[in-house]
């Protein structure tokens, strides 16, 4: 098995699924690197991402940080659950920015893949105006809304560094502490040298 903290080989160049990294894994802190080669490798890496959700994982969201490659670049798909395999909504973005947000704020509980049985309510903006490219290197943007901007905003966050305990209460902290500890021996013991916490 590869070293915790490395970047998983083949990632860009064959059909796999990736390994989620889990908390305090360090790819989910750093800095994410703008994506400018717009090439068969990130196709390949784009329709990882979804194998990893669809097949291995069950989420409706990932960022590159994730799998434990720091790029700009993250997927979603806001129509698709459990019950429902739709690939319809499948979205892909890259280098994607915020460029406006709503007053109105909206609270909701969120988990995330990179921090198993943990979940923690988180205040956003109902709306974001938001840009980014796509897999061909083409701009776009639009305003979502709702449980989509939610998502985006998750998502969004990894590409920045940020995670969703960063935005749960001190209390509710307290409560989840004893389990991101867990995680945290998880990692030591899997060989891990650099939490990042
Ligand atoms: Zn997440």
């Amino acid at each position: 098995m590869a070293p915790i903290d490395a970047v998983p080989k083949g990632y860009d160049t064959e059909a796999k699924c990736l390994e989620i990294v889990k908390y305090p894994h360090p790819a989910l802190r750093r800095d994410n690197a703008e994506v400018t080669v717009f090439d068969d490798k990130l196709r390949q890496f784009a329709d990882n991402l979804f194998t990893t959700l669809y097949t291995c994982d069950n989420g409706i969201g990932l960022a590159a940080p994730q799998v434990g490659v720091n790029i700009r670049m993250m997927v979603y798909n806001p129509l698709r659950s459990r019950e429902d395999e739709n690939r319809e909504g499948d979205e892909v973005w890259i280098n994607p920015r915020i460029v406006g947000r709503s007053d109105d704020l909206d609270t909701k509980s969120e988990e995330c893949l990179s921090f198993p049985k943990i979940k923690g309510d988180v205040t956003r903006p109902w709306w974001v105006e938001v840009e980014a490219v796509d897999l061909e290197g083409k701009p776009f943007g639009r305003r979502i809304e709702g449980m989509e901007a939610r998502l985006f905003q998750h998502e969004f966050d990894h590409v920045q560094g940020v995670v969703f305990i960063d935005h749960i209460s001190d209390d509710r902290r307290k409560v989840v502490q004893p389990r991101l500890d867990y995680l945290q021996e998880v990692y030591l013991r899997n060989g891990g040298k650099k939490p990042s916490l």
